[in-house]
Formats: C-alpha cells, structure tokens, sequence
C-alpha cells in the first residue's frame, strides 16, 4: 500500500500490505494514554494468533500476561462466532480491568474471563481444577517461560497448540554475554521447544522470536 522508498525491512513491509486495525490501534492508544509499557504482541505474530486459533479449531485459549487484551483481541478473532472463550492470566489487577473492557468493547465480553494474580498460582489452580485448553499463549515474565511451558503440557489436550512471544529477548537470548535469569530460563524454554518429545516444535526469528509447538 505504502511507498517502497519509505519502508525499513521486510516486517515493517508485510505489516503495509494489511488494511489499517481501527479496533487494534485503539487498544494501543488506550496503553499510550495511560503511560503503559507497549509491549503488545508484534502485528503480524497477532494475525498468525488469529489464524493459527482458527486454523486448529481451537475453542478454550489460555493466555499469560493481558496487558491491554491486545492480543486477547486476536486470540478472540480466531473463535467461531459466538462459541468459546479466552481465559486470560494477569498479574496487574489495573491490565486485567483495562483488557477486559477493550475485549468487552471488540465483542468479547461474554467469552473473555480474566483471572488476576502470579500466573504461576493462577496455572496451579487451573490444573487442580481439571481445566483443559487447546490453545496457549505465553507472553509473561520470561524468568518463568520453563514452569508455563510445563503448565501448558499438562493442561493441553492432545493436539493443542502453544505460541510463545519474545523468545530472542531483543537479541540477548544469542549474546553469549548475557546470563542474567530471564536469559537462561528464555533458552532453556527455546531448548524444550526445539527437543522435547511431547512436543512438535519450531521457532520463528522475526520481530522478536516466536516459538510455536503442537502438545502430541
Ligand atoms: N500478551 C499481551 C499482548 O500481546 O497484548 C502483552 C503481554 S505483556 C508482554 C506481559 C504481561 O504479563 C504484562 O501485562 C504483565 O503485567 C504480565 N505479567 C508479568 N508477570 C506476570 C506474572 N507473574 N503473572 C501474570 N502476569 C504477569
């Protein structure tokens, strides 16, 4: 759409070609107006959420870490319409409040449960419950990527998918200076997707890395 001139690389590039997101840069501007960090999910990594739900047929999506719901929105976006739901792990009760009103505001009111707290003690609750899931998205504290790739395995129904957001950490995951803990936890968790036998897994380097694997 734009001109080529004007254009930085390929992601910047791709993101052109797509029509203008009224109801995702309103949640933007919501972070924007309230000094939040905008740390929302990469446009395109939005749009493989969305197709990747719809792609599976999943219905019962399990996110960690809401900020704003933006990528609730996506996540919500791959639904059938007016079947299933996203429950949404949030430490922040002020994120989880503003994600539920932007998902309320998209339509997804009635489908989107936000559970506030450590994400950790929120999973261990899920799975004293017996929930199951077949779509995850992990986008939290990074130092515990390993414990919520665990959860996932053991809440996913056979088939389930599981997306992870900023698994190159802007480039320290490869630095080998860098060893502080989310470092070490983030390669451990890229080390599980690329190896562990429950799991067919695959990373993507774009915008900030995104690990993808299929719980077998
Ligand atoms: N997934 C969101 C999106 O793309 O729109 C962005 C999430 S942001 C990168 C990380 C979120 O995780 C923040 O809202 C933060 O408050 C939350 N968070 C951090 N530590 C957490 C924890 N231990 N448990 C639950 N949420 C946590």
């Amino acid at each position: 759409n734009g001109d080529l001139r004007e254009i930085a690389g390929p992601e910047e590039y791709f993101d052109s070609l797509f029509d203008a997101d009224p109801e995702l840069e309103r949640i933007r501007e919501t972070i924007r107006e309230r000094g939040m960090p905008d740390i929302s999910v990469a446009p395109g990594y939005g749009r493989l959420l969305t197709m990747l739900v719809a792609a599976a047929g999943a219905r019962s999506l399990l996110e960690i870490g809401a900020l704003a719901g933006y990528s609730g929105i996506c996540l919500a976006r791959g639904l059938p319409p007016g079947e299933g739901r996203v429950t949404s792990l949030e430490l922040k009760p002020e994120y989880a409040a503003l994600a539920r009103d932007n998902l309320a505001a998209a339509g997804y009111g009635d489908r989107c449960e936000m559970i506030v707290g450590a994400a950790a003690d929120s999973l261990a609750r899920l799975e004293a419950e017996g929930r199951r899931f077949d779509f995850f998205f992990i986008d939290a504290d990074k130092e515990n990527y390993p414990v919520y790739l665990e959860y996932a395995i053991k809440l996913a129904r056979p088939g389930a998918i599981v997306a992870a957001d900023n698994t190159l950490l802007r480039g320290r995951t490869l630095n080998p200076d860098k060893t502080g803990p989310a470092v070490r936890a983030v390669r451990e968790f890229n080390r599980t997707i690329a190896r562990d036998p429950r799991l067919i897994g695959t990373h993507l380097p774009s915008y900030d890395g995104l690990a993808l694997a299929m719980v077998k």
